[in-house]
């Protein structure tokens, strides 16, 4: 690199300014631990960004407590439970009667909209629009970042450690050498048909549910916003959809005697949405650390891709926080296999309750039935709905 390019130096240099990426460096930052931030999108492409809506109590408290702002708190809203329905039946998972907890509905745009204001209002240095991001030297003191910059010019961010939060396409994860790192992955043949509607909701919380003709879910956004989901195809062309279609696949897979019926409105967002369960072991190469999606990515059934990626930025942020203070790197050792222990029981959670709810096209009768005893038994057995509501509304933070 020539010495007319920039060269930063600060103590973490992270890799992503998604929920996991902006949250570190706001913790790090009210620590007094400098910090940089690039990303390779602008502010406002992911401020558009709809994905996930479902806050577990611990995420909204990270949030609220550290200081963010109190959005999720007045503008967020709090559901008490799910609903499961099947054999057209709803049956309530009251949260609060379980486990007494409940989780909020404050879409991941608005999280990322308060941590990017955040950042802003304290003088933080994120990088939006960078280009051709590389990583290098990790197995050093001081792993590097090079990047080019929104205005075209070269860059390089000299850090201690160096964070990977830069999603499911991680380069960073990708920069580890083969021999390094395990990928476990299971590939699922279906994938959701997701919609966002102008309409009122068509209930108080959400709707899984799992029908002869495969699952859906109802969700919210706000009042005037929908956000409803279908398991399709994953080779579905979501563009060959017409609205009155979609309308009539997602009321089929919801209908039943209690003549539940969906509220319909212009739809301005249709798309499909492949997914996977996936972990890379260890989150961890020399001093890069991966956090959130960059190092596992789970099916969004159980709600837990946004959540587990504050997770694992809270533990890490501890990590770094006691190297800083003390200069002991104990805690930066077990990072990898602390996240892991939430993560794996985040994997089975979502695996659990994608295969509960989906069917697969070629399952057997036998097969259906036994999934519809499985719903059953939770429906009907207040240990097994515990069980859920623990696992939906989030383990306690280590
Ligand atoms: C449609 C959809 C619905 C979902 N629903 C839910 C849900 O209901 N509940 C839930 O908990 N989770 C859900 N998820 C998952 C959730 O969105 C992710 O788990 C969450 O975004 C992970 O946050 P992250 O910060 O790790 O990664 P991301 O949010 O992906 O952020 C990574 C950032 O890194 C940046 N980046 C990528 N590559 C580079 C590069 N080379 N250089 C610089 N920057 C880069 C990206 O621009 C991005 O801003 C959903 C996901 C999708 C797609």
């Amino acid at each position: 690199m020539s010495s007319a390019h920039r060269i930063d130096t600060t103590r973490v240099g992270i890799v992503g300014a998604g929920p996991a990426g902006l949250m570190l460096s706001h913790l790090l930052s009210k620590s007094g631990i400098d910090n940089i931030v690039v990303d390779n999108r602008d502010r406002d492409a992911i401020a558009r960004t709809h994905r996930a809506g479902i806050l577990e109590h611990g995420s909204v408290k990270l949030l609220s407590d550290s200081g963010v702002n109190g959005r999720v708190l007045s503008e967020g809203h709090r559901h008490d439970g799910i609903d499961l329905r099947f054999g057209g039946e709803s049956h309530r998972i009251d949260f609060l009667d379980l486990v007494g907890e409940s989780v909020w509905l404050y879409p991941q745009n608005e999280v990322f909209i308060d941590l990017a204001d955040a950042r802003e209002r304290d003088g933080g240095d994120v990088r939006f629009g960078a280009t051709d991001t590389v990583v290098h030297d990790h197995t050093t003191r001081t792993p590097k970042i090079r990047f080019t910059e929104s205005d075209g010019s070269p860059a390089e961010i000299r850090c201690e450690i160096l964070v990977g939060a830069d999603g499911s396409q991680s380069i960073c994860r990708r920069s580890i050498p083969a021999g390094e790192r395990s990928d476990d992955f299971i590939e699922y043949p279906f994938a959701w048909f997701g919609i966002l509607a102008q309409a009122p909701p068509s209930a108080p919380e959400l709707i899984y549910t799992n029908s002869e003709h495969g699952f859906a879910l109802i969700s919210q956004r706000s009042e005037t916003v929908q956000r409803m989901y279908f398991q399709c195809d994953p080779a579905a062309d979501a563009s060959a959809w017409t609205a009155d279609e979609i309308w009539a696949e997602l009321q089929r897979r919801v209908d039943g005697p209690d003549g539940l019926r969906l509220q319909r409105g212009p739809i301005f967002e249709q798309m499909v949405l492949p997914f996977r369960s996936y972990v890379c072991e260890p989150m961890r190469y020399g001093n890069m650390f991966l956090a959130g999606d960059a190092g596992h990515t789970v099916p969004p059934t159980g709600a837990k891709g946004l959540n587990l990626a504050l997770a694992d930025v809270r533990i890490l942020f501890e990590a770094i926080d006691s190297f800083h203070r003390t200069g002991s790197r104990a805690l930066l050792d077990s990072y990898s296999d602390t996240a892991l222990r939430r993560v794996w029981r985040a994997q089975s959670f979502s695996y659990w309750m994608t295969n509960i709810l989906h069917s697969r096209q070629d399952a057997s009768p036998f097969e259906r039935k036994r999934a519809l005893g499985e719903l059953a038994t939770v429906a009907n057995s207040r240990y097994a709905q515990q069980h859920l509501a623990e696992s939906y509304t989030g383990w306690p933070h280590a």
